[in-house]
């Protein structure tokens, strides 16, 4: 209840529209905004307007909207269930409401609460499930952020989803007894494989879902997602994974997904550490893996987190052959990879026409051996390399370039802590790249990118990766 009992002026219900009358009376912009609204129901909608502008006029012949080209009379809304005054005149509009209440039908008159019958609310359309949100014409923008939270929590499919339901309601209601396990099932249907399914686009998987569902009276194998959970910054993270996080029942996460990320789940939500930050490895591959099998075994669902891609560097592909050897199913959801959010904060192409036209994500722990790892060779023909884990090995690295043939005077850029407010830029060449071994002030993950590319970003935020260093010579300019 919401604080001290305030009531509600006007009460929010759901009416019927389908194919009857709603007019609107009006030729401009206001008149436009509530038939583009209207519009989303099944109702036949009237705009009546002598003078229509061109706007209006070309929304409702692509819309199939009927448009009477017509000065206002009462007898326009007859038989009408809604009546919209949009005239942009207040008389005008006075006029109409008060033709619309003899008439027994409610009104609305745009941007004039102290007229209205009815509001017409912030909409979240996800047909047939709506989410309404009104302010009794208090706060039009605080409705509308309002509307873009929810918007955003909803999956796109959720309608789909709420259609088949709707088809097993009666298969249920025989099958599922009431109470408990009727709950479960619906909490799995729309949480569960028959909503993964509908949501890629999937509906014979779903009902397939949705029937072993029916025949296990709810109780269903559990689910693993691995999700990244982008470079850092909470905000960079997809709609998609916020979704699942709210959903899990247990989250396991890396030690690089930062706290406000791992929030975002239910708060009754198990947390599970699985550690892994250089030389602390909380849980070992192995145990992982067991682990992810054994809770997917119980029928939890879980959220696999994983800072970056899931499937860049982050061991994603031991993890899903367990689950696939353990038949437990599981789902992939793509995150920003260090990568990009370095090149981001340091507005640097990852590609640059005529200059780099292939981008190499890499590590430097592949250096064993005298033979030239096949990045190397995509270096020196012009390729931008990223490079993942790289500071203890930066010396290798930029030595086995060089030796390769890759110019001394190569650019190179360092991002610290890339997407965080405590991120550092660091510029250089090639030749300054071994000093990043040594730099004990860096004691957050770093990405470094070696190329040609990276002499077109901008400087002006960056410091010297090495006391004496200049910002690299752009390559256009050096040849
Ligand atoms: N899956 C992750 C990579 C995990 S490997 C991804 O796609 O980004 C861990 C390495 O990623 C770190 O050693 C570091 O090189 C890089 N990294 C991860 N987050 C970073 C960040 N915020 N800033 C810079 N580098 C980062």
């Amino acid at each position: 209840m919401a604080e001290g009992s305030a009531k509600l002026n006007a009460f929010p219900v759901f009416m019927r529209v389908d194919q009857r009358r709603v007019v609107i009376i009006g030729g401009g912009e206001e008149a436009l905004a509530k038939a583009r609204l209207m519009a989303q129901s099944s109702a036949e909608l009237v705009i009546v307007a002598e003078l229509p502008e061109p706007q209006l006029a070309v929304w409702a012949a692509a819309n199939g909207v009927h448009l009477l080209l017509e000065a206002y009379r009462p007898h326009h809304l007859d038989n009408a269930a809604l009546v919209f005054a949009a005239t942009g005149e207040e008389a005008a509009d006075r006029a109409v409401v008060e033709d619309a209440r003899a008439r027994s039908i409610p009104a609305n008159a745009v941007d004039r609460p102290e007229l209205c019958d009815f509001y017409t609310p912030a909409l979240v359309n996800r047909a047939p499930v709506a989410v309404a949100v009104g302010t009794e014409g208090a706060g039009p923008v605080l409705a509308q952020m309002i509307r873009a939270r929810i918007d955003q929590m909803l999956s796109p499919s959720l309608g789909r989803l709420a259609t088949m339901a709707a088809s097993y309601r009666e298969a249920v209601d025989q099958r599922v007894p009431k109470g408990l396990a009727r709950r479960r099932f619906w909490k799995s249907f729309f949480t569960g494989h028959p909503a993964r399914a509908v949501a890629v686009g999937d509906p014979s998987a779903a009902r397939q879902a949705a029937d072993e569902l029916l025949d296990s009276r709810g109780f269903e194998l559990g689910h693993v997602a691995l999700v990244g959970a982008g470079p850092g910054a909470e905000d960079l993270i997809t709609l998609r994974a916020q979704r699942l996080l709210m959903e899990a029942d247990v989250i396991v996460h890396d030690a690089l997904v930062p706290e406000a990320v791992v929030a975002m789940g239910r708060r009754d939500a198990e947390r599970i550490a699985a550690g892994k930050r250089k030389g602390c490895h909380s849980k070992t591959q192995n145990e992982i893996n067991a682990l992810l099998v054994k809770l997917g075994r119980e029928g939890k669902r879980v959220v696999r987190l994983k800072s970056g891609d899931p499937l860049v560097f982050g061991r994603a592909g031991e993890e899903m052959a367990a689950l696939r050897d353990a038949g437990v199913p599981y789902e992939v959801v793509p995150g920003i990879t260090a990568a990009f959010a370095a090149a981001a904060d340091f507005g640097l192409p990852l590609t640059l026409r005529g200059v780099a036209s292939s981008l190499v994500f890499t590590t430097g722990h592949d250096l064993k051996g005298e033979a030239l790892p096949d990045w190397a060779r995509l270096a020196i023909d012009g390729a931008t390399v990223a490079v993942y884990m790289g500071r203890s090995t930066a010396a290798e690295v930029a030595g086995r370039l060089q030796n390769a043939g890759l110019s001394p005077d190569t650019a190179v850029a360092v991002v610290e802590n890339a997407s965080l407010s405590n991120r550092r830029l660091f510029h250089g060449t090639l030749e300054d790249l071994p000093a990043l071994a040594t730099r004990t002030d860096l004691t957050g993950p770093v990405l470094t990118i070696i190329g040609d590319a990276v002499a077109g970003s901008d400087f002006s935020h960056s410091e010297p990766l090495v006391t004496h260093a200049k910002a690299p010579v752009p390559a256009r300019i050096r040849e």
